[in-house]
């Protein structure tokens, strides 16, 4: 057992002056993301919540942070081999877990109440991250975040009993860095204390709605690493606190869990969730998050905050409230305690019946709050005298205390309660009737696809740099780096970002912290490239292949195509590149020549070679490319309205040229299916609701979308390496469906905009696949593209849905993945972003692919979504499966991992001079000694300090999902000689986000009603076996070769 056991906990002084009071009280507004307040309080304490820790742990961890960046600097004592490593591991569980021991005393015999001072601050929202750092533009928003910071310090500082959470790590580590030596150690001296303590410890607060599992691990894993490296486990937040988010994912609590957390606290759920939890005192479960891993691996402990983050109402004392502050002087007119004291005690009393136990917890702050901090806490500290003195002088049963959410966990966790069981996910969100935040899930298109895309570069980015070693960050084209890109993408991931809610001048500030993240690690691979490839070439990278331009390839008469690939396995990946108008000869890299095609784009008349590269497992290929003399492209025009490969066959209707059937050839499967694209008119309210569809609301204005246009014009295009169906919907929808040759998927590659709103409509675009597959309101969607969740329409798996919207309230979030199946058959889509999704008839599946409004939906946001610039004109993939159900699983799960890490394509003039003269130039490399297995995937390799590298490896495949080629198997890995750039001398295991060393890692136990514990252990711990959707994540130490073989 290795539960929790905190000793010497400090001694808070009791209570001393009392007072009363009365005034007026304003409200926060629900569901408004607008700061809210009102009210009143009292009282003061003065002691020292002093340093408690047990003797002989010292500052800096139970166990140590996980080593640092710098801390290789210094010569350390060599870490014991592997097998001796994992015998310490089984043998010296920590003794206890840190975060508990400076928790507050709490009255046993009464009711509890946990103030929490908090300050919500958006990375980004109404003003840039960098407006709301400093205060800039306070008359779009007063907010100051800087000030916010120094402000809590000092009141901190004032007296030893006052407590703060802070959470944003982007905001807090910028501010850190600007402090004095003397400021750096009082606010060490806070968080050892437990007066200042981490909360979710993020880069970000993310989204959960629109995020990629990996970008969340990433964005976390760098927040958890500046506290485990300033603050040793002194700042390791022990509880996950998403407050803002709108609606919460499964998979995240599976994160979470796996991070470490013993905790999580939350503030937006359905408003008749909200409504059924509290008359069945469900506000607190414990959420089984993972229907493959085995409880309580992915459990976690999940509370929903009584008033979302919100102080209570009139109780709201900061700058930006308008509530009363305590007046306890009898004489005055203004006097109002006795008057506050008693709406307190009422709140709190009505408060805690909606809890289980005798604590319940007070948001105490909201959005950019404490920035005059002094305000808050000198009446907060009026609120706990006069209402604690109410127990010596009339008895009453209400202690009121500064407090933390992990100080608040840590008392639920010792009434040692059976608790019940989650088991689906929040989503949708609704905060009313009419009113579903599922608009979010597709707004700003171009940003979520940008961000997924600056994920993918980002792991070549950190593999090369792992790979090449040193030479990847000082090397011939000048100084490279991955962190800019790595922090950006951690910014990406906060709640008003990628999910396209922030305001426009904020979603361009977003897109140019990507863009200017893409150029050092474009330094850093060429570096690599160099030094792996053994040439110094003048390397490209043509960022806009996508709209097919490329400087380089489209004018010179030779250039090289280097192909990155990612995986851990081998591909066979199609290039495709714009060139001129002529015939090209293009070498593998032995020399030889391979098929090619140019293939003349109908809508444009401009041309794209293609030709498919074989690239080796987490390596390189590098192609040549010359132009044959004067020769211009032959291709091949049809009538016939089909396309296929060995595979795949796709019939079009000659009346419309809308796609009419598909069919599977190698499994015999045929499906007639029709896809169109569709608007729905958003609405701008009606009689039943004044509900306007926005950036985060989906509102159509009837149920029945409207076709962008019932046929198509068509133009079939078939060449040797494609063939494909150019449809043409009307001045701003078109599509591209093709096969290329070995594909076991269709490709819809739609450009959608700008959406016309001259006629006054906004409009919400859907590509829509309709099949007769009897699917009995059943389909699927995938949760952070990892594990898949059942949904069912017009239904919620725990409470009884009175449906308001019959549409926007069946929008699900898709981040990878949507499926409908009648158990035989299935139609897989994948997506190339986050989109919302639906099957709203049986045998139907939808995707909202872009969206353009023309009236805010007043969330706080004051911008509709209506955007000029880029962000009109949308272009993305989705890619369509048909399989048998059984089998369906191997086809999209590695269809799906080679849309995320997809192959990096670079581009060079060719000729470079020779870079190493030690030896050859090679034209392949493969950074692997041998393949991986195909249900495990390679999720993370990047350097962590200068001779560690971070490696994750995941399975990837749930229980029960492949019947075919046993791909849901358990699967032993061997590491031994498995790189072939470096060699490993010793390992460890951390926890998902590598912040803590897996063997000392320990999480709180819960009892749920399905059973007893499962043991405090909840990480697994049998050496490198991958189960089921299990992960494995090991900082290895390493020796580079000189030169990879
Ligand atoms: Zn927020």
């Amino acid at each position: 057992m290795d539960l929790v056991t905190p000793r010497a906990r400090p001694r808070l002084c009791p209570l001393a002056k009392s007072g009363s009071g009365g005034g007026a009280f304003t409200r926060p507004r629900p569901g408004r993301r607008t700061p809210g307040g009102g009210g009143r309080g009292g009282g003061g304490c003065r002691a020292m919540a002093g340093d408690a820790r047990p003797s002989g742990v010292r500052a800096g961890g139970c166990w140590g942070a996980v080593e640092s960046r710098t801390s290789f600097r210094a010569p350390r004592p060599p870490l014991p081999p592997l097998s001796f490593l994992f015998v310490l591991f089984l043998a010296a569980p920590c003794a206890w877990a840190a975060g508990y021991k400076t928790c507050p005393k709490v009255k046993p015999d009464m009711l509890n109440v946990h103030l929490v001072p908090h300050t919500h601050d958006d990375v980004g929202w109404l003003k840039t991250v960098d407006q709301y750092f400093y205060g800039i533009y306070n008359n779009i928003q007063q907010a100051g975040v800087q000030y916010i910071l120094d402000s809590v310090i000092s009141s901190l500082l004032a007296d030893p009993t006052r407590r703060f959470i802070y959470v944003e790590i982007a905001f807090f580590s910028r501010w850190w860095h600007q402090q004095t030596d003397a400021t750096q150690k009082i606010v060490r001296d806070l968080v050892r204390q437990g007066r200042l303590e981490f909360a979710n410890g993020g880069w970000v607060m993310n989204d959960e709605a629109t995020t990629h599992y990996g970008a969340i691990i990433d964005q976390m894993t760098l927040g958890l690493r500046f506290l485990e490296e300033t603050f040793g486990s002194d700042g390791r937040p022990r509880v996950a606190w998403h407050i803002d988010p709108f609606g919460h994912s499964r998979e995240q609590a599976s994160l979470f869990a796996q991070m470490g957390f013993d905790g999580f606290f939350f503030g937006r759920l359905d408003y008749q969730d909200k409504k059924v939890r509290e008359t069945a005192l469900q506000m607190e479960q414990v959420w089984r998050a993972s229907a493959s891993l085995k409880p309580p691996t992915a459990d976690l402990f999940t509370s929903v905050l009584p008033n979302m983050y919100s102080p209570p109402e009139g109780l709201c004392w900061d700058m930006l409230c308008a509530d009363k502050p305590f007046v306890e002087d009898v004489r005055s007119p203004e006097y109002n305690a006795k008057e506050l004291v008693h709406h307190f005690l009422k709140l709190a009393t009505d408060q805690g019946k909606l809890y289980r136990t005798k604590h319940t917890v007070m948001t105490m702050g909201s959005d950019f709050q404490y920035e005059n901090a002094n305000m808050w806490f000198k009446n907060l500290d009026k609120l706990i005298q006069l209402v604690n003195a109410q127990q010596q002088a009339n008895g009453s049963r209400v202690n009121v205390l500064y407090s933390t959410p992990a100080c608040y966990l840590w008392e639920l966790n010792k009434a040692k309660l059976n608790w019940s069981v989650k088991k689906d996910d929040f989503f949708p969100y609704a905060d009313g009737p009419h009113m579903f935040w599922t608009g979010y899930f597709s707004s700003r298109p171009a940003l979520k696809r940008y961000e997924r895309l600056s994920y993918n570069f980002l792991q070549v980015c950190n593999q090369l740099e792992a790979l090449a070693g040193p030479a990847a960050n000082v090397g011939p084209y000048g100084s490279g780096d991955s962190a800019p890109l790595n922090e950006a993408m951690a910014v990406l991931q906060h709640h008003d970002a990628v999910s396209g809610t922030s305001r426009q001048h904020v979603a361009d500030d977003y897109a140019r912290q990507l863009s200017e993240g893409w150029r050092p690690c474009q330094v850093l691979m060429s570096n690599a490239l160099a030094h792996l490839s053994g040439l110094k070439e003048d390397f490209a990278f043509c960022r806009k292949l996508n709209i097919s331009i490329c400087p380089l390839t489209q004018t010179a008469e030779r250039f090289q195509v280097i192909v990155y690939n990612p995986l851990g396995r081998k591909v066979d990946w199609m290039v495709r590149l714009p060139v001129s108008k002529h015939v090209y000869l293009v070498r593998d890299p032995g020399g030889k020549t391979v098929p090619s095609d140019v293939v003349t784009i109908p809508s444009s008349d401009s041309q794209e070679l293609l030709f498919s590269a074989l690239v080796p497992a987490l390596g390189f290929s590098i192609y040549s490319v010359s132009q044959m003399p004067d020769q211009s492209p032959q291709n091949s025009w049809s009538r016939d309205l089909v396309i296929q490969n060995e595979y795949l066959r796709a019939r079009f209707d000659p009346d419309t040229g809308l796609l009419m059937e598909l069919e599977n050839l190698e499994q015999n499967l045929l499906l007639p299916v029709r896809q169109a694209f569709y608007w729905y008119n958003a609405s701008t309210g009606n009689n039943l609701s004044s509900q306007a569809s926005g950036a985060y609301i989906f509102r159509p204005n009837r149920n029945k979308p409207l076709f962008v246009s019932r046929w198509a014009q068509t133009h079939l295009v078939k060449a040797s390496l494609v063939q494909e169906v150019h449809q043409n919907f009307s001045a701003w929808c078109s599509q591209v469906i093709r096969l290329y040759p070995r594909q076991r998927h269709l490709e819809l590659e739609w450009t959608v905009g700008p959406i016309p709103v001259g006629d006054g409509w906004g409009k919400e675009v859907i590509s829509r696949f309709d099949t007769g597959l009897a699917t009995g309101g059943l389909f699927y969607t995938d949760s952070n593209g990892r594990e898949i969740l059942e949904r069912r329409r017009d239904y919620r798996p725990t409470w009884k849905l009175n449906q308001t919207e019959p549409v926007a309230g069946n929008y699900y979030p898709v981040n990878s993945r949507i499926y409908i199946t009648d158990g035989n058959m299935q139609l897989t889509v994948l997506t190339d972003r986050s989109q919302g999704g639906s099957s709203l008839t049986d045998g139907s599946l939808e995707l909202m692919v872009h969206r353009r409004l023309l009236k805010d939906d007043e969330r706080g946001v004051g911008e509709p979504l209506n955007s000029e610039g880029s962000g009109l004109w949308v272009r993305g993939r989705h890619l369509v499966l048909l399989d048998k159900k059984g089998t369906a699983a191997a086809s999209h799960r590695l269809q799906a991992e080679m849309e995320v890490l997809a192959p990096q394509v670079v581009l060079a003039p060719g000729g470079g001079a020779r870079y190493r003269l030690e030896r050859a130039p090679r034209t392949q490399f493969s950074g692997l000694r041998r393949e991986l297995p195909p249900s495990v995937r390679l999720l993370t390799l990047a350097r962590w300090g200068r001779e560690t590298l971070l490696l994750r490896l995941e399975h990837q495949f749930a229980v029960g999902e492949d019947s075919g080629r046993n791909l849901s198997s358990p699967v032993t890995l061997d590491l031994t000689n498995l790189f072939s750039a470096f060699t490993i001398t010793h390992l460890r295991e951390t926890t998902l986000a590598a912040n803590q060393f897996l063997a000392y890692a320990s999480r709180l136990q819960w009892t749920t009603d399905t059973g007893p514990p499962l043991g405090a252990r909840i990480f697994p711990t049998q050496g490198l076996n991958l189960g089921l959707l299990h992960w494995r994540q090991t900082l290895y130490r390493l020796s580079h070769r000189g030169s990879p073989e």
